[in-house]
């Protein structure tokens, strides 16, 4: 026998949060399933400069366990280490599979988030955790007095670039284009740091290392001329895929995965829903999340309650 509640939300970070909390507030019987703790991906950002309300900033893991604090004050249940395996619908019901077992719902919002994407080069899969690294706040304190690379021109890797230069020796930006994607006051504190050096025009082709990360090997886009760069450890920021595999073929998505919505955050199947990274959008931060969370609630709600306009 299955659990019976009226809303399912997948996924325990800020978009989930919020949509736990504003499901609670609006009185519909709601569990959130989390992969592993909540929290999300923040838990893996040293200091949240964007979030209003804030001025000084605030670390990724306090925030949220303030949001998770404030949405179980609500009754909110949060079940830790429920992975998610599958989704489905009938007669207007969805069961939701996880590894312990099942639970249906009328309506569920998808808040799953993002992983990190691959690189895809020689010695990458080899050597992950031994050097090769996707979150620089778990892991940078390895690399304490070493030199380290980090791949990629975006909010992520100039984020986790400033940070790993508070405890490296010397950080390598590797970058495939001659300018960074990044937030322009990113770009200014990075540009500033002594400890980095931008290596433009460069793609990574190879990571090798015999035990542990050795080298990093480049190659200059313009002039195909390959040259080892000797570090301890490298850190890999170019771009995340979204976590839908559970899904099938409920939802739509974009060429990149992301699920496609419409204004009020619903999919292409009646009462399910998508809030946060997940999702195809312009912007994934914090503050755009609570934002999705807020809005699939409310328009789950209304599904649910048979009031939608
Ligand atoms: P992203 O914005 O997609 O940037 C990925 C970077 O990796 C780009 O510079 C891209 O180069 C480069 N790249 C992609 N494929 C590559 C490859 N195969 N080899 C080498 N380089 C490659 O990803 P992200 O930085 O992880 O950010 C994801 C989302 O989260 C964004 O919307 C971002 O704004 C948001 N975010 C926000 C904050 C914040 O607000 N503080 C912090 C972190 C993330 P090109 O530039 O040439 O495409």
């Amino acid at each position: 026998m299955s659990e019976q509640y009226e809303a399912i939300v997948i996924g325990g970070g800020p978009a989930g949060l919020t949509a736990g909390l504003y499901l609670m507030r609006g009185g519909i019987r709601t569990v959130l399933l989390e992969r592993v703790l909540p929290g999300g991906t923040p838990l893996n950002t040293g200091r949240i400069e964007n979030y209003p309300g804030f001025p000084e900033g605030i670390s990724g893991r306090e925030l949220m366990e303030r949001f998770t604090a404030h949405a179980k004050a609500f009754g909110l249940p949060v079940r830790e280490f429920a992975e998610v395996l599958s989704v489905t619908r009938q007669e207007g019901l969805f069961t939701v599979t996880v590894n312990d077992g099942a639970l249906t719902a009328r309506g569920v919002i998808v808040a799953s988030g993002t992983e990190p994407v691959r690189m895809g080069i020689p010695g990458e899969n080899e050597l992950v955790g031994r050097g090769i690294s996707y979150c620089a706040t778990c892991d940078g304190m390895f690399f304490r007095d070493l030199d380290v690379a980090v791949i990629g021109g975006g909010d992520s890797a100039i984020e986790e670039a400033l940070s790993l230069a508070n405890i490296v020796r010397k950080v390598y930006v590797v970058h495939r284009r001659d300018a960074l994607r990044a937030q322009k006051i990113l770009q200014e504190r990075a540009f500033r740091s002594p400890k980095m050096e931008f290596l433009w025009n460069r793609r990574p082709v190879e990571i090798a290392g015999s035990q542990q990360v050795e080298r990093l090997v480049i190659e200059d886009t313009k002039t195909g001329r390959r040259e080892d760069l000797p570090v301890s450890g490298v850190f890999v920021y170019v771009g995340s895929r979204a976590n839908t595999g559970f899904l099938g073929d409920l939802v739509e998505r974009d060429p990149a995965g992301f699920i496609i919505t419409d204004e009020g955050l619903a999919t292409a199947t009646p009462g399910l829903y998508a809030a946060g990274d997940v999702r195809k959008k312009t912007l994934r931060q914090v503050s755009t999340a609570v934002g999705d969370g807020a809005a699939a609630a409310v328009g789950l709600e209304r599904y649910i309650l048979g009031t939608q306009q």
